[in-house]
C-alpha cells in the first residue's frame, strides 16, 4: 500500500502541445513520442460504450496483462492461494505458479457448472485463499455459469470474472453490478467480439478503489500508442462490430447441425461464445487430419475427454472445414 507508483514525463503537463524536452524522446519521427500512460481517449471511448464510469476502468495489454496484475496485488508469492474450476483458461494457472500462488482447483460439475459447495468448502478448509478464476462463459467449455451472484456475495476473497466471450452471449455482463460487489474483478478483452487481438487491449472492470491498484503497479506505458489508436478506431465502428457479431454466431447455427450429422461426433456442447466444443470418437486423429489440410483447431482432449475447440471462421473457412470433416472416415 505504501508502493509509490512511478511517475511518468507526462503525469505533470497534461496539454498536446508544446516543447517536450521532459521524456528522453527522440525530437525526430512519428511514434517518437511515448503514448499517454493513462489511455484517456481510450478510456473515455469504453466508458461510454459499456456505460461505466472511467473511474472503473483500468486497461492492459490483452486480458492476460490483467490476469497477470490482479495476482500480483491481490497474492503473496509462496503464501496465498487461488481457486480455478477447470476445465478453463489454462493461463490462470499459468500465471498463479509465475507468482509462486498455490492453485486449489474445483473441477465444475459433469454439467460444467460451478460446484458450489466444493469451492466454499476449499475456501474454508485453506488458509490464505485470496481469489477465485471464473469465466463465463467458459472457455473450453462454451456455457455460462449459473450462480455467479450468489458466489460472489458469499466468497471471503476477491472474485475474478473473466468475460472475454461475454460480446456472444446471451447472457448480460454483470457490469452493471459492480457496485454491489466490492471483491468483483470483471476482464474482458477487445480481442474477440471486437476482432482486434493483435492490438492487445484487455480492460479490468471493478470498484475504484482495486482500479487505483492496478494504476499503481502497471508499467507506466503499458499500451502503446499504436495499441491504442488501433483500438479508438474499432470502437467507432459499432456497426461493424455488431455485422461481424451476427454473422459469426449465424455461422455458429449453421455449423451446429452439420457436426452433429457426423457420424464419429458424440456431442456437442451448447456455446454462447465464438467456438464449439465437440465430443468425438477419436479427437486426436480428426485434429491430426484437421492439421494435414492446415486446419487448426484445438485438441482439448487432455483437458475435456474426446473434445477438440472449434472457432467459428468466415463462412469459406467454415465451409472447407465441414468439406473435410464429411469426407473422413475414422
Ligand atoms: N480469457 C479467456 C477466457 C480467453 O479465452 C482468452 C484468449 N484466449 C483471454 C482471456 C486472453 O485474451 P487477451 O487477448 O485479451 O489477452
Amino acid at each position: 500500500m505504501a508502493l509509490q507508483a512511478y511517475s511518468s514525463a507526462r503525469d505533470e503537463y497534461h496539454g498536446t502541445e508544446g516543447i517536450f524536452l521532459d521524456a528522453n524522446e527522440n525530437p525526430f519521427g512519428l511514434l517518437n513520442r511515448y503514448p499517454d500512460p493513462h489511455q484517456q481517449y481510450l478510456k473515455a471511448a469504453i466508458s461510454s460504450i459499456k456505460d461505466i464510469p472511467v473511474e472503473n476502468i483500468f486497461i492492459g495489454n490483452g486480458s492476460d496483462e490483467v490476469i497477470d496484475q490482479a495476482l500480483r496485488i491481490f497474492c503473496t508469492p509462496g503464501k496465498d492461494k487461488t481457486i480455478t474450476c477447470p476445465p478453463t483458461y489454462g493461463m490462470y494457472e499459468v500465471m498463479a505458479h509465475i507468482h509462486d500462488t498455490t492453485i486449489i482447483p474445483v473441477p465444475l460439475t459433469n454439467r460444467f457448472q460451478l460446484d458450489m459447495a466444493g469451492i466454499f468448502r476449499a475456501a474454508l478448509q485453506e488458509e490464505d485463499v485470496k481469489m477465485i478464476f471464473l469465466c463465463s462463459p467458459n472457455n473450453p467449455t462454451g456455457n455460462n455459469l449459473d450462480g455467479l451472484e450468489e458466489l460472489i456475495r458469499n466468497f471471503g476473497g476477491i472474485v475474478f470474472l473473466d468475460e472475454a466471450y461475454i460480446d456472444f452471449s446471451s447472457k448480460a455482463s454483470l457490469i452493471h453490478q459492480l457496485h454491489d460487489f466490492p471483491n468483483l474483478i470483471i476482464s474482458q478483452t477487445l480481442s474477440k467480439a471486437w476482432g482486434i487481438a493483435g492490438a492487445r487491449i484487455g480492460m479490468a472492470f471493478a470498484d475504484k478503489d482495486i482500479i487505483a491498484l492496478f494504476d499503481k503497479i502497471k508499467p507506466p506505458y503499458n499500451i502503446s500508442q499504436i495499441n491504442q489508436t488501433a483500438a479508438l478506431d474499432i470502437l467507432s465502428q459499432e456497426e461493424r462490430f455488431e455485422n461481424n457479431k451476427a454473422l459469426i454466431l449465424s455461422e455458429k447455427k449453421k455449423l451446429m447441425p452439420r457436426l452433429t450429422a457426423l457420424p464419429y461426433v458424440q456431442n456437442l456442447y451448447p456455446s454462447d461464445t465464438n467456438f464449439l466444443l465437440v465430443k468425438m470418437d477419436d479427437a486426436d486423429q480428426v485434429y491430426q487430419s484437421l492439421l494435414q489440410h492446415q486446419i487448426i483447431t484445438r485438441n482439448r482432449s487432455r483437458e475435456v475427454a474426446g473434445c477438440l475447440r472449434i472457432t467459428i471462421g468466415t463462412p469459406e473457412e467454415n465451409n472447407i472445414l465441414m468439406q473435410i470433416l464429411e469426407k473422413l472416415t475414422l
